[in-house]
């Protein structure tokens, strides 16, 4: 709350600033960038500035200096945010969730990790063995699933390329149990195609030469999770596998399609313990059913033959990291928990997840992970508003509302039944016939021609401004995210049991497979709605990360490109809403203990019948009782002026 540093590293907290204006803002956030000042607080927000070097911040002594401590005690950090989601669990026996977002690049993740590792370094005083072995593997999972789960990139040398919550379980004396861990969306086209500078998932490299330091940890990792040998062995086949269809080739001699060069088969059908035959004709031909309840094998065209292979590849890695989650959660699950017995079983959620994204090719995914961040924006607004709400009603407080962009009808745009632009490609995708992206989109322009927040490249021709997406191109095939059930029942009939877990949807026959699966959007939305609900039941703890450029220094700080990442992260409303109401807010008790030296009826000590009395004679004293509210176990203050009057004076008297 008080400025515990000096006003040279700026505000450290942004309900601070003389006037809420977006130049305010800026200043001090880029001043205390520059100043090696890389959090700042909105409340109890903290808003981080990706340093991009080492910072010496998160060693022990700073996790003893914010360790039981109250937000306000100390200079904002993500400890700080940590403890308060700890305590609140803790104290009150709430489940409570951080929510980490950001765009690429901006932290979240090396932010997701230090809060772990706070979490993990001030729980378990007592070193008990089973405890230690849940940290333990908690903290280790976070290097499996980074070494299949993230990638080079153009903005980040390690891009998560899937979106990450994790639930930490803890017993009644505050102590990890066990936890789950949900994984979103992974980006698994990347397995196929990469683009320019841009690298496949990081566990492709690990076994050859350049990443052999990394691949070390990944397998001391695995095995401290409980990976067993033949689990790390099918990994590893699953993996050449892919490698061996990245460089298939098929040839047409004019009647039928072939593989180019055999041993490619052979090899494949050692790794997955199957047969060959199988192998081959599997990437060859499809097993359909016609209408009159037939079953004949077609053989593909040598693009078909392409698709197949490559939906193969993907399918095989989504599926394998998937089954690594699944194995993960079955080690982390907390067993043999009984409430009556152990109390009640609190959780903290940390939710890392892809953020906005602009590319100049915007495909499919970003269309995913975008609406996944308007759902977020959402719950934000709804949470922090609800929270405030709900404070000053316990409290008997009433405030005013403030205005804000509530940006629901974007999100209704998107998922709205019938309506929304998930339906659209939707019916797209199910409409039998050659219905191609540029189809889809006509019919999209058409029936999304009157909502204000809808354009098209191709409707609007001056389209394509700052901050503007746009996608569209092969949208229909990832929506429809089509796998051949010859290569699910291939993998289904693998000798290999690890291999066959991964698969149960390979015993299908073709007449058998549903015709209408959901699609690729439909089930995104269904997981992200069930994420939101998960969130939306737990006291949320925010970080919002800031990427200060794209260069990746450690001294750059791109105005525009902040100010636009401040501007869609809502930071701007919410220190309005922070401010509109009250700013700050503090028990009676302890703000009689901090300002007491100030008033000379509450020094040393006060002879009023309750805190309350003594706090209102202190406020009236400095005469800001017109900025006040009594609440029934707190004072609220509602400018930031008035706490720095008291709080210089009191600097001025020790
Ligand atoms: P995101 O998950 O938001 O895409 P990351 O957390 O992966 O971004 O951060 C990208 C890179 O920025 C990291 O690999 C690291 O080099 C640097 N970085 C991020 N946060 C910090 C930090 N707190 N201290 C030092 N470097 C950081
Ligand atoms: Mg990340």
């Amino acid at each position: 709350m008080a400025e515990l540093e000096g006003l040279e590293f700026g505000k450290s907290d942004f309900v601070l600033l003389d006037e809420v204006t977006m130049e305010q803002f800026m200043e001090n956030l880029k001043l205390r960038f520059e100043k090696g000042r890389i959090y700042t607080f909105i409340g109890e927000v903290v808003v981080s500035v990706n340093p991009y070097r080492e910072m010496d911040i998160y060693g022990k002594e700073t996790i003893d200096a914010y360790r039981g401590r109250e937000l306000y005690e100390n200079p904002p950090h993500l400890y700080a945010v940590s403890d308060a989601a700890y305590k609140a669990m803790k104290r009150r026996a709430k489940d409570t969730c951080i929510v980490i977002s950001g765009e690429s690049g901006a932290g979240k993740t090396e932010a997701s990790k230090y809060i772990m590792q706070y979490i993990a370094a001030i729980t378990n005083p007592t070193q008990r063995a089973e405890v230690e072995s849940v940290k333990n593997v908690l903290l280790k999972s976070n290097c499996v699933l980074e070494a299949f789960g993230n990638a080079k990139t153009n903005r980040n040398d390690n891009s998560s390329r899937f979106g990450k919550y994790m639930d930490i379980n803890f017993n009644f004396n505050g102590d990890p149990t066990g936890g789950h861990i949900n994984n979103y969306l992974l980006e698994k086209s990347r397995v196929v195609h990469q683009q320019d500078g841009e690298r496949n998932f990081h566990s492709f490299y690990q076994t050859t030469n350049n990443d052999r330091t990394s691949h070390k940890a990944v397998m001391s990792a695995l095995n401290v999770i409980g990976f067993s040998e033949e689990e790390i062995n099918s990994i590893y086949q699953i993996l050449a596998t892919i490698l061996l269809l990245g460089n298939m080739q098929f040839e047409c001699d004019g009647e039928s399609v072939q593989i180019v060069g055999l041993e490619a088969v052979n090899h494949i059908s050692e790794l997955t313990a199957t047969d060959p035959e199988s192998v081959s004709k599997s990437l060859l031909y499809r097993t359909v059913a016609t209408g009159g309840g037939e079953v004949i094998e077609k053989g593909h065209s040598e693009q078909d033959a392409c698709f197949g292979r490559d939906a193969f590849a993907k399918a095989l890695y989504e599926r394998l990291f998937g089954w690594i989650v699944s194995r993960i959660n079955t080690v982390i699950e907390v067993k043999d928990y009984n409430p009556m017995l152990h109390g009640k079983n609190t959780v903290i959620g940390v939710l890392d997840i892809y953020g906005f994204e602009i590319f100049d090719n915007n495909s499919f995914e970003q269309f995913c992970i975008n609406y996944c961040n308007e759902k977020l924006q959402q719950l934000f607004i709804e949470l922090i508003l609800r929270q405030e709400q709900g404070e000053y009603q316990r409290e008997g407080i009433t405030w005013q509302h403030i205005d804000y962009f509530n940006n629901q009808i974007i999100v209704d745009l998107v998922e709205q039944p019938h309506k929304g632009i998930i339906s659209i490609l939707d019916e797209a995708c199910l409409t039998v016939g050659n219905v191609t992206d540029t189809v889809c989109l006509d019919s999209m322009d058409t029936k999304l021609a009157q909502h204000p927040h809808y354009t098209s490249r191709k409707t609007d021709r001056k389209y394509g401004g700052e901050g503007d997406v746009t996608f569209m191109e092969g949208f229909l095939d990832k929506n429809k995210d089509m796998l051949f059930q010859d290569f699910k029942r291939l993998m289904y009939n693998s000798a290999n049991p690890v291999l066959k877990e991964m698969w149960p949807d390979g015993h299908l026959s073709i007449t058998e497979v549903t015709k209408r699966p959901l699609t690729a959007a439909t089930l995104f939305k269904n997981s992200i709605v069930a994420l939101v609900d998960k969130l939306a039941c737990k006291e949320p703890y925010y970080v919002r990360c800031i990427k200060p450029n794209e260069m990746k220094s450690p001294v750059l700080f791109d105005d525009a490109r902040c100010q636009h990442q401040v501007a869609y992260l809502g930071l701007m409303e919410n220190v309005m809403v922070r401010r509109a109401g009250f700013a700050y807010r503090q028990p009676y008790s302890r703000f009689l203990q901090r300002y007491k030296m100030t008033c000379e009826y509450t020094w040393p000590q006060h002879l009023m019948a309750s805190d309350r009395e003594a706090v209102e004679t202190i406020v009236t004293q400095h005469g800001f009782q017109d900025d006040v509210a009594y609440g029934h176990t707190k004072l609220f203050v509602r400018t930031p002026r008035s706490l720095f009057t008291l709080e210089q004076e009191r600097a001025a008297l020790i």
